[in-house]
This record gives structure tokens, C-alpha cells and sequence, in this order.
């Protein structure tokens, strides 16, 4: 504590309590109703959430990241399974006496309130003593830098205000962790980049473990420190951005987050995390193996539009001719199509002004960079 409390710089003197909890979640599933009709929302999920840490559940609608959150927080019971924080067995604790908070996508707050109403509310119901909400309250409007509206009604603020408000309000109680359901869904593009910002920081400034839940690609990139991505119930994979990113290691995964090329492939030879492969649309390349697969015969590989450059013809790992063009800007969506009939794209970095890339029709030849292809788990 005495580390952590040393790394973790104060902000208007407030610094949580404790360092943020850890959470395990081992052999968790979930059913609602039941007969034919029943759903199976989580199905026998896993999970260590380290404590200070900033982690996303990510995954499309209906995968039960929301429900995962639900049961943390102890609105919902698992149907087996156990949920441990910091260690200890939360399944007897109502959900006011977890020490878990959460931030809503809807915020929430009382219209006809203060902004530092709002924020004292729940210590109001926690019965702290009148001292203690005057000074977290203070301390909560400068940590989320409302301090200038604290006598204004949250009718009166913006929607980013508004946000503010609603985490300076969960935050107020000091909990170890804070949950927060796609808390940014409402917000416009601009603002909700700059609270993608704030956020970051809070968690920083606070140490309180944040579960952050989005199906926004690449808000799970940007923000999280690891993440998990979720699909049909089941946890897939998890890891930091970059290793998620780069070494996808279910096509799920590989295309869910990111763009991604699919291409079959035959291994020729395979030790520990590097396989060689003959691609179907020709050429033999070094691919990458996922810990615990051995792959073997016929493979489907993953690559990422921009780790492949174009060349001459015959000069790159295979050839294809282009169908078309798009451009973006910084760079230029290159679509092909190979030998065998695949389509693969190339995202092309515009690194010189006015130099064009090869025109639709022509024939060329792909590069690939090292490290580009990855085997997936089948
Ligand atoms: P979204 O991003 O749309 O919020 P999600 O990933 O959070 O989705 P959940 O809300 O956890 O998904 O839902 C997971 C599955 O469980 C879905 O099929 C959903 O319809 C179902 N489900 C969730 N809550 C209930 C409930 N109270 N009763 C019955 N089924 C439910």
C-alpha cells in the first residue's frame, strides 16, 4: 500500500483509500429463466482483473459483458461459480456493501439537485458524518474540475458535465472498484474523446480499479491496459492492446478488432511459436503460432492490411491484380485480388504528397513484413 501510495500521485488530496482490488471471477456462468427458454448469458468464465488496473470487457451486443459487470457489482447472482475481491468471497455482500461502485451509460442524476448535491447524495444514505461529505465533496469537484458549478442545477450543465458529475459521484465513497457500463455511448465524438482522456487519468490519479465496458473497438485499444475480448458469453482472449492486436488468437478476435486479411494456408514445418506455411495464393512465408496450438495440415492466417506493401510484380511474397481504391488521407485502402480468387486489401501509408498508388487493373506484387502472418486456432 505504502508503494503504491507512493506512485500514485494525490489530486486535490484524494487518493483512494486503499489500492483498488483485484477481482477473480473463476467458473462464472449466468442462465436467465429457464427450460427451453432460457438464455445462457456467461457460460463458465475466468477472469483475474489485477488491482489498480484499467481493464475492458469488450465485445459485440448480447456477448454479456453488461451481465458480467452486473454480477461484479451484486445486482444479479451467477448461477455457479465465485466472484473474489481482494481475495475474499463477495457472494454474501448486498450490493450496498460491496466496495464496488458503478457509472451507468444513462447518468442517472437528479435533475432538480445541486452538482455537489448529487455528489454528496450517496454518503448522505451512507450516513457519513456532515465534515467528512463537505470535504470529499470538495475534493471529488476538483478531482473531475467542476468546482466553478458546484451550486448548479445538473439540468443546467452539458452532457460532459454531466458525465463528470456522475463519476465524481461514484468515486465519492472510495471504492476499490469502480464498473462502468459503455459510460461514454451518449457523449459526441469530440467529447467523448476528451473523456476517454479524463478517464485515464482519473483511474491514474485514483488507483481504484476501473472495469470498463464498450463495444467500441478501439476506445478497448486506447484506454485499457488489458481487455478481454467476450463473444457469446465466453471470454476469448486476454491481453494488452498490443497483443491482442498483433497476435489475434481467434479469427473472432483477429475480426473484431482491427481489419484483417484471412488467408488459407498448408504448414510445411512447425516448432513452438513459429510454423512456415505455403499460401494458397502463393508463396511460402514464416507465420506465427499462438501459444498451445500445433498447427498442422490446412490453416487459416491472419494479416493486417498495413503490415503489407506493394511491389513489382514476382518481387513480393504473392501477386494480385488491384480492383480499387480508397483514399483516406494519411494513407490509401489498396483492394486486390489474389491468385486463388481471395480478396486481400493493403492499407498503403501516403508518406510523399501527390505519389500515387498502382492503378485499378494493374498487376503487382505484395510484401509482407516481418512477423505479419499468424496462425489462428482453428
Ligand atoms: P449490450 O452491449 O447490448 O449491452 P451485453 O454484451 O452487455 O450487450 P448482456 O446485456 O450481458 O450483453 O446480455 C447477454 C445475454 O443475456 C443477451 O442474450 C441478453 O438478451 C440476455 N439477458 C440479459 N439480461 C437478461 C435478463 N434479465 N433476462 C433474460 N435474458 C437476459
Amino acid at each position: 500500500m505504502d508503494d503504491l501510495a507512493e506512485q500514485t500521485p494525490s489530486v486535490a488530496g484524494f487518493r483512494s483509500a486503499e489500492p483498488g482490488g483485484g477481482i477473480e471471477i473463476a467458473g462464472v456462468s449466468k442462465v436467465f429463466g429457464s427450460g427451453p427458454a432460457s438464455v445462457t448469458a456467461l457460460d463458465a468464465v475466468s477472469l483475474k482483473i489485477r488491482p489498480n488496473e484499467f481493464f475492458t470487457l469488450l465485445g459485440p451486443s448480447g456477448c454479456g459483458k453488461t451481465t458480467l459487470l452486473r454480477l461484479i457489482a451484486g445486482f444479479e447472482q451467477p448461477s455457479d461459480g465465485r466472484i473474489r475481491l481482494g481475495g475474499e468471497d463477495i457472494a454474501h455482500l448486498a450490493p450496498n456493501h460491496r466496495p464496488v461502485n458503478t457509472v451507468f451509460q444513462s447518468y442517472a442524476l437528479f435533475p432538480h439537485m445541486s452538482v455537489a448535491r448529487n455528489i454528496a447524495f450517496g454518503l448522505e444514505m451512507l450516513k457519513r458524518p456532515k465534515a467528512e461529505i463537505d470535504r470529499t465533496v470538495t475534493e471529488m469537484l476538483a478531482l473531475v474540475r467542476m468546482e466553478h458549478l458546484a451550486a448548479r442545477r445538473t439540468d443546467q450543465i452539458s452532457g460532459g458535465q454531466q458525465q463528470r458529475v456522475a463519476l465524481a459521484r461514484a468515486l465519492a465513497p472510495h471504492p476499490k472498484v469502480l464498473l462502468l457500463d459503455e459510460p461514454l455511448s451518449a457523449l459526441d465524438y469530440k467529447l467523448r474523446k476528451e473523456m476517454q482522456v479524463e478517464l485515464k487519468r482519473l483511474q491514474h490519479e485514483t488507483g481504484i480499479t476501473f472495469v470498463f465496458v464498450t463495444h467500441d473497438q478501439e476506445e478497448a485499444l486506447t484506454m485499457s491496459d488489458r481487455l478481454a475480448v467476450m463473444s457469446e458469453g465466453r471470454i476469448l482472449q486476454v491481453g494488452p492492446p498490443r497483443e491482442i492486436y498483433h497476435h489475434p488468437r481467434e479469427r473472432f478476435v483477429a475480426d473484431f478488432i482491427g481489419d484483417t486479411n484471412f488467408l488459407e494456408a498448408d504448414v510445411l514445418s512447425a516448432e513452438g511459436a513459429r510454423a512456415r506455411v505455403a499460401l494458397s495464393c502463393g508463396g511460402a512465408v514464416e507465420a506465427q503460432v499462438p501459444p498451445s496450438v500445433r498447427p498442422a495440415g490446412r490453416v487459416t492466417a491472419a494479416v493486417r492490411p498495413e503490415h503489407a506493401r506493394l511491389t513489382p510484380p514476382g518481387d513480393g511474397v504473392f501477386d494480385g491484380s488491384v480492383e480499387g481504391l480508397t483514399f483516406f488521407g494519411t494513407d490509401t485502402l489498396c483492394r486486390l485480388t489474389l491468385d486463388d480468387g481471395a480478396s486481400f486489401t493493403a492499407r498503403i501509408q501516403n508518406s510523399v504528397p501527390d505519389e500515387g498508388t498502382a492503378e485499378p487493373g494493374t498487376r503487382v506484387g505484395i510484401a509482407l513484413a516481418p512477423g505479419a502472418v499468424q496462425i489462428l486456432k482453428d
